[in-house]
């Protein structure tokens, strides 16, 4: 049985048990007996306590759901990632086409694609420059060739 289910076949039977002690209650020798009606009362608080602590569980269990469907979707997510040592980058191939990721921002969980510029590949997010070696970029090959007062 699913922990739902047996949640809520819990909550019937704590409601079946509420309905049998209102049932006792509107008892005529019920109503003469003030022991019995006292124990009656107890008996209500601890179903009407029974039954808030097992909302409360289903709300845990519903949230714990939720984390594990998030961290299933991230494991899948990571299977389908290839580290690119060449760029230093995650990638995936989805409909023919490249998708690389952000490393940095990988480490803490977040998916951000780079943006891919001539001579290397940027975040947008946290403005990590990830140069592509095999392609040199001019400004750095030789900086004699540049004569500042030129611009
Ligand atoms: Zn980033």
């Amino acid at each position: 049985m699913e922990p739902l289910t047996m949640i809520s076949t819990a909550l019937a039977s704590i409601k079946g048990a509420g309905d049998i002690t209102k049932s006792i209650r509107d008892l005529k020798s019920a109503t003469d007996n003030i022991e019995l009606k006292e124990y009656l009362v107890s008996l209500r608080e601890a179903l009407v306590n029974a039954n808030e602590k097992i909302i409360e569980v289903r709300e845990a269990l519903q949230d714990k759901d939720e984390k594990i469907k998030e961290l299933e979707e991230r494991l899948k997510r990571e299977e389908e990632l290839d580290f690119n040592d060449r760029y230093g980058l995650y990638e995936t191939t989805k409909g023919g086409k490249k998708l690389r990721y952000c490393t940095k921002c990988h480490t803490e969980g977040h998916y951000v694609p780079v943006q891919e510029r001539p001579y290397s590949f940027i975040c947008r997010n946290c403005n990590q420059d990830y140069p592509k070696p095999d392609e040199e970029c001019p400004q750095f090959e030789s900086k004699t060739d540049y004569n500042i007062l030129d611009y």
